[in-house]
């Protein structure tokens, strides 16, 4: 089973609301972003010289703003991350974590079924009267990513071809993933999904004369990939020319390689910085309210802002966490790694490959966490996960949607951690 805790965890109804509001606002602005070709070049400049993962999605992320036949709608699946910023006296902000915008997961397994767990337990602990509507959300994430899903596929308009989802080899998410798939077929029983390995489908891809992506012989009209988040995912360059392929065809994507770059750390530290929304945004009511979600983010670059960003990481190590640009968990640094990585790159543009960021401290609260078939009491910390979906077309946005949450907790003794890297479990909000 999935690692869980007994009990729902405590989040103040307040800052789950202000991180439900924002959400839309954030696929306008990430998707203005993504569309600005300019903006992404000058901001991720510094970070592709010596981070060749990102360089490598830059270029096809070039190609792909020069290519005439390349399909120009694509899907969103958003899950905006947020811990909760304490003060005394107060209820507290949500300060976004980051913005996964590839390959978010735990719709299928971390959405309802947990919920109706924790109403049976609290029933049996004499605590049914709590398991409130207001309280315990109920969550439309799954059926709403499946819909837009759908949608996608309609979009692409040709019955016949397939939906495909883009995995890992000796894929562990097995499970979540095929609660996708047949909410997709409730959906639409026409259509045809299919899952690719993509470290070994290259060989089999291929783009025919008029831009149409055929994999293994079957047209495709969505690529939704679970995978090409990390170098590892990549081995060879056959896998780096696979995806190019897949971007430059007339198949719909999810997520498309802009959407991938404007979800990396380097452009939400840049997003924080003072009068960059204004450039993308011109309701002041919105740029308030995103920005109070922002945490403390530094840029790492070689100027006096960045030897003052080194400066005060060093000073006080146990407020900040240094972040690469990756994903998946496990790759960011804190305490004595960070000390050391920074005395190490500090001086030099190696350190452009990070960004430094904010620590946050959310309130610690008791719960059991079950895993592995036994349960254990920890003193836990949360973090909320607001899920999005949309399409585009162009510059267009169609059907943007919050659609549902995530809330995953973990022991407040580890510093990183997600679900996939065994950290975290399982949670659901219980809001006050
Ligand atoms: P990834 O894309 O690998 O998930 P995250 O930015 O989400 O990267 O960081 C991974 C984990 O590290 C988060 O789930 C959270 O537990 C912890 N973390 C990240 N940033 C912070 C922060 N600013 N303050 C406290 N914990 C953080
Ligand atoms: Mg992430
Ligand atoms: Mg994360």
């Amino acid at each position: 089973h999935a690692s869980f805790t007994l009990f729902p965890s405590i989040f103040p109804k307040s800052a789950y609301d202000l991180a439900w509001n924002v959400q839309n606002d954030m696929h306008s602005l990430m998707h203005k972003v993504s569309k600005d070709a300019q903006f992404l070049e000058d901001v991720l400049k510094s970070t592709i010289a010596v981070d060749d993962f990102v360089k490598n999605l830059f270029e096809i992320y070039k190609l792909s703003c020069n290519c005439e036949m390349i399909q120009k709608r694509a899907i969103g699946v958003f899950r905006s991350d947020y811990m909760l910023q304490t003060q005394t006296n107060d209820v507290g902000l949500p300060k976004q974590i980051e913005v996964n915008t590839m390959a978010s997961s735990l719709m299928g397994i971390g959405t309802n079924k947990l919920l109706d767990l924790h109403k049976f337990n609290l029933l049996h602990m004499g605590g049914g009267s709590m398991s409130s509507e207001n309280n315990l959300p109920r969550n439309n994430v799954l059926d709403s990513v499946a819909e837009t899903f759908v949608k996608g596929w309609n979009m692409y308009g040709n019955p016949n071809a397939v939906f495909v989802f883009m995995l890992n080899q000796n894929e562990r998410n097995v499970f979540d993933q095929r609660a996708i798939e047949h909410a997709m077929y409730k959906i639409d029983p026409a259509i045809k999904v299919r899952r690719k390995v993509f470290n070994t489908c290259a060989a089999t891809t291929r783009v025919d004369a008029d831009g149409k992506l055929f994999i293994d012989n079957e047209e495709v009209a969505v690529v939704y990939y679970r995978t090409g988040y990390m170098p590892g995912h990549y081995p060879t360059k056959k896998n780096w020319e696979a995806r190019k392929m897949i971007e430059l065809s007339t198949a719909v994507k999810s997520p498309s390689v802009a959407q991938q770059l404007v979800g990396s750390k380097k452009i939400q530290q840049v997003l924080a910085q003072p009068g960059v929304l204004e450039h993308f945004i011109d309701d002041k009511n919105v740029i308030k309210n995103l920005r109070a979600v922002f945490a403390g983010l530094y840029s790492l670059e070689m100027n006096s802002a960045g030897d003052g960003a080194v400066k005060l990481a060093l000073e006080r190590p146990e407020n900040f966490v240094l972040k690469p640009q990756r994903e998946g968990g496990g790759n960011n640094l804190y305490g004595a790694d960070l000390v050391f990585q920074l005395n190490n790159v500090g001086g030099d543009e190696r350190r452009c490959a990070y960004i430094l960021m904010e620590k946050i401290q959310p309130p610690v609260q008791d719960n059991y966490i079950v895993h592995n078939h036994e349960y254990n009491p920890a003193k836990t910390v949360s973090e909320l996960g607001i899920f999005g979906v949309f399409l585009t077309d162009g510059d267009k946005m169609i059907n943007s949607c919050t659609v549902g949450h995530l809330l995953r907790s973990k022991s407040n003794e580890h510093d990183d951690g997600g679900v996939g890297a065994g950290v975290a479990v399982l949670d659901s909000p219980f809001l006050v």
